[in-house]
């Protein structure tokens, strides 16, 4: 079957996006090899964007955020104006995504699950208040809250467990669904590439530029842009 088909024949899609759905508005994927070690910064991403450096190099942590993972210029993509479509049109149930960049929202998605967290949310540690990403762009340093707090994104960082809520909702997407579209991950990074499992349907989609571990598994396997692919169903 076609992807067009299996989309035709299907009453409740769920999509599951990973980095490569925000690589076409121009988001880097930090976990590919050229945004790995940037020569202004003295640790790799992976260690700046842990809880503990974090907690203990707060300034650094926001040098480093600040310049690499506030986009906030970058706009949705076809992939994400697809999705928002197939959501309004009723045949997609839910988006659950890796990404923090907020697109899906953009582009008029209402039922967003970020397993990742999002840049759009920030909260005083000590108070709770929030404040928005552009109060963080355009703070120096380490950005404080009216009362004093440090103020740390609403994004999950290495080291920190997912929400428990989040996590339970896309569970309930993915066992429910006809069809699973897996989109711009590498599915190799737990535990995202877990809750893969509870997929009981009849369609398992994968679309990514490189193979996965689970193309033997999936019913239809495309190696091609994401927004190339998506944009292409008719609905
Ligand atoms: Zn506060």
């Amino acid at each position: 079957m076609t992807l067009q088909e299996i989309v035709n024949s299907s009453k409740r899609i769920v999509f599951f996006g990973g980095a490569g759905v925000s690589t076409e508005s121009g988001i880097p994927d930090f976990r590919s090899v050229d945004g790995l070690y940037n020569q202004k910064y003295d640790y790799p991403p992976e260690e700046i964007l842990s809880h503990t450096f974090f907690m203990k190099k707060t300034d650094e942590f926001y040098r480093f955020y600040r310049d690499k993972m506030l986009c906030l210029s970058a706009k949705p993509n076809k992939a994400h104006l697809k999705l928002a479509e197939m959501e309004k049109k009723g045949i997609l149930s839910a988006v659950i995504t890796q990404n923090i960049d907020g697109l899906h929202q953009a582009a008029g998605s209402q039922n967003v699950l970020e397993l990742h967290g999002s840049v759009l949310r920030n909260y005083c540690m000590e108070c709770g208040r929030f404040y928005t990403a552009e109060d963080i762009l355009n703070s120096e340093g380490i950005p404080t809250c009216s009362c004093g707090g440090v103020i740390k994104p609403d994004v999950v960082l290495y080291e920190e467990g997912l929400d428990n809520n989040t996590v339970t909702e896309a569970v309930k997407q993915i066992e429910n669904c006809d069809t699973l579209i897996i989109a711009g991950t590498s599915l190799t990074v737990y535990p995202a590439a877990g809750m893969v499992r509870y997929f009981r349907g009849r369609n398992l989609v994968l679309i990514n530029r490189d193979a996965t571990p689970m193309d033997s598994q999936a019913d239809l396997v495309i190696h091609e842009k994401v927004g190339e692919v998506l944009s292409e169903i008719k609905i």
